[in-house]
């Protein structure tokens, strides 16, 4: 393991209902912020169908006094309300944001062209010149729709173009494919830290659904092991803890700048596996 601390940040996504949002800010956020994050981040749903949402978790936190990106994209929306909603986090003393093409929800037509990514950190740098750090998405697995390998690297590559500070990446659990990925994306001149996301396995069925769709791939043993538990939660939840740390631990032994957790608004496996790794 490197010298200094790694990065750790948590994600969370907006609850549908007042009793959860209330909870995510009142239980979950203390009990995660004494781990000692940089940053949480709280998605943006697909289209900005959770913008008000976002919005409130974020600022709300904020001012509270915890450090959190909101995650953003174009989505279906004009440049004035992305102008607003940029000086709204502003004004709120926000200074970090995940900036993202996003996907289209289902059902919301193909009328609306996607904004790329690269496209909004311009926007946002032009908007507000330095004052936010700027996280982007990175694939070590590639982005499904990506024309190729080296393609989506040169995509990358043109989110720190322009103005990106760092990125984070899907979640993975083939940390060959993430080392590969950081040397690939050495040699294509990226120098800026690229963040591992680490997903705990906690409910498989939907993981396993979930990453058919985006590209990310849950190894054939993996796979194999979980289902062999069958009904037994309890060793499913051993087994993922078990195998979640491993990956954490190697990746920060070899260099990795840190991770960031996509903690599915939940303390538990999240903190399980941060005390695991005695950091
Ligand atoms: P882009 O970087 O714009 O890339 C999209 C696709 O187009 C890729 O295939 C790429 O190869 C290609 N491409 C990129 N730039 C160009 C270009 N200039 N010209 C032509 N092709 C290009 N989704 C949500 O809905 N809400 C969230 O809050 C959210 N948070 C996320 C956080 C992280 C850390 C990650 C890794 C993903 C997140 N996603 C979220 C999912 C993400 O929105 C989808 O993966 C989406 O399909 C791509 O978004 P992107 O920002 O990576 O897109």
């Amino acid at each position: 393991m490197t010298g200094s601390k790694p990065r750790i940040s948590f994600e969370y996504f907006p609850p549908k209902t007042p009793e959860g949002r209330e909870k995510l800010m009142a239980s979950t956020t203390p009990a995660l912020s004494e781990l000692g994050p940089e940053f949480f981040s709280v998605t943006y749903g697909a289209g900005g169908t959770t913008r008000e949402t976002t919005q409130h978790i974020v600022t709300t936190l904020t001012g509270q006094g915890y450090n959190v990106a909101p995650h953003m994209s174009f989505g279906g929306d004009d440049e004035n309300t992305i102008r607003d909603l940029i000086q709204a986090y502003r004004d709120a003393g926000v200074n970090r944001m995940v900036a993202l093409r996003g996907d289209m929800p289902s059902g919301m037509g193909a009328s609306t062209q996607l904004v790329y990514a690269n496209e909004l950190v311009e926007f946002v740098r032009k908007e507000s010149g330095d004052h936010f750090h700027i996280e982007v998405a990175a694939y070590p697995e590639i982005h499904p729709e990506a024309p190729g390998y080296a393609e989506d690297i040169q995509y990358l590559k043109g989110k720190f173009d322009a103005g990106a500070n760092s990125a984070i990446t899907q979640y993975f659990y083939n940390v060959e494919a993430y080392f590969y990925f950081l040397d690939q994306c050495a040699a294509a001149g990226i120098n800026q830290p690229i963040y591992a996301g680490i997903m705990p396995i906690t409910n498989y069925q939907n993981l396993a659904r979930f990453s058919r769709n985006c590209g990310a791939e849950i190894p054939r043993w993996i796979c194999q092991r979980i289902e062999g538990y069958g009904k037994d939660v309890e060793s499913v939840r051993k087994f993922g803890e078990e195998v979640v740390t491993q990956l954490c631990q190697t990746l920060l032994e070899s260099g990795a700048p840190g991770i960031h957790f996509y903690t599915m608004n939940q303390v538990e496996p999240t903190r399980a596996i941060y005390n695991n790794l005695g950091l």
